[in-house]
């Protein structure tokens, strides 16, 4: 099988990363403080493995109870945990039930779905999303290729990646209430768009929302992530969950940073503002910038092939990210840096249209 293939941390520094969709400021003062505390006698213990204080936190954040709740080491985790959870291995049921085997999910979206359905040994069904990355018409499709309501787990990145697309509650809704499967909709990018699902995790039985605290809360390298669903489901999944994956350290550094709210609240509203000012000076450069929910911009660039530009760019030191899938090869993925680095794209790009 082939491997998930993250984008590229290199090594050498002063390269601008605008790759991986990592947020460009630090953490909070109070969280880094917190952390630093944290590092003493007690690293010779085990975490909890319940996660008891974060949960307990944000199940207040989110007006539920600690039992709505699961923590992961990272929304990777729980993908997997997700999973395990439901899907059986595909080798272990009858033709008739190959949905209780099917890891359902869109294409273009997070490729790390079909790695993970793949290692499960589950059968893997990719439902195109429609030319402007939309959501198709659930039962539209009568080809065999389309939405099965029937799939014992679907998989929605919301908004979408690498799109950077969002979805209406409204369609997300409809979609969970046609399909019989437990549905995934992992919010990765939620805090950077006008809109989020996550009421749908206590409206409807078979909805797992999931939240990182990589993207928004700058906090990828300490690896948090966590579900929100109904009590019976939350139950099921903790089953099939490593006790101790959680990180002591990254829990306290996820509960110091439900403790500056504000702090975020301003970072995330800098990238929203410096988002679209990127998508404004690159329409002018004659890129085709589409609409973005996240912290990212899906860009079509002009002149150049997409591959060329991913190359010019890494020669002045600047990442980005090309897939060189068919359907995605034309654009690139630009994660918002600050404005300094920003700035610094725009200069590059000029100077390789000026080449
Ligand atoms: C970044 C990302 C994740 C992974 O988040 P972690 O919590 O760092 O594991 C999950 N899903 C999507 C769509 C992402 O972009």
């Amino acid at each position: 099988m082939a491997g998930y293939v993250p984008g590229e941390q290199p090594a050498r520094k002063r390269l601008i990363k605008l790759n991986t969709n990592e947020n460009p400021y630090p953490p909070s003062p109070k969280v880094l403080a917190a952390t630093r505390e944290a590092v003493d006698g007690r690293l010779r213990l085990y975490p909890d493995p319940a996660a008891t204080r974060l949960r307990t936190r944000l199940a207040k954040l989110h007006q539920c109870e600690p039992e709505n709740i699961l923590v992961g080491n990272g929304s990777d985790e729980l993908l997997a945990v997700c999973i395990r959870a439901c899907v059986e291995p595909l080798r272990s049921v009858a033709a008739t039930r190959r949905g209780a085997a099917t890891v359902q999910y869109f294409d273009p979206s997070y490729s790390l779905y079909p790695v993970l359905a793949e290692t499960h040994g589950a059968r893997r069904h990719a439902v195109r999303l429609d030319t402007d990355f939309g959501l198709p018409t659930p039962g539209a499709d009568s080809s065999g290729s389309g939405w099965e309501p029937r799939a014992a787990l679907s998989l929605v990145t919301t908004p979408n990646a690498p799109s950077g697309r969002g979805y209406r509650t409204s369609e997300l809704r409809r979609l969970c209430k046609a399909t019989d499967g437990v549905v995934v909709l992992d919010e990765a990018y939620a805090d950077f768009a006008d809109e989020n699902a996550l009421d749908l995790a206590s409206e409807l039985r078979n909805v797992v929302i999931l939240r990182t605290f990589s993207k928004a809360y700058s906090l990828c390298f300490q690896r948090i992530g966590y579900a929100v669903a109904h009590a019976d489901l939350i139950a099921e999944l903790a089953k099939v969950r490593d006790s101790y994956s959680v990180n002591g350290l990254g829990q306290v550094a996820a509960l110091a940073t439900l403790s500056d709210r504000a702090y975020y609240r301003e970072s995330i509203a800098r990238i929203r503002t410096s988002r679209d000012a990127l998508a404004s000076s690159l329409e002018v450069l004659g890129f085709r910038v589409l609409p973005s929910q996240t912290n990212f911009l899906f860009v079509e660039p002009p002149a150049l092939s997409a591959e060329d530009w991913f190359k010019e760019l890494r020669e002045r030191r600047i990442l980005v990210r090309w897939f060189a899938g068919q359907r995605l090869r034309r654009y690139l993925r630009i994660t918002i840096g600050t404005d300094d680095e920003v700035a610094a794209l725009l200069r590059a790009a000029k100077r390789i249209l000026a080449a």
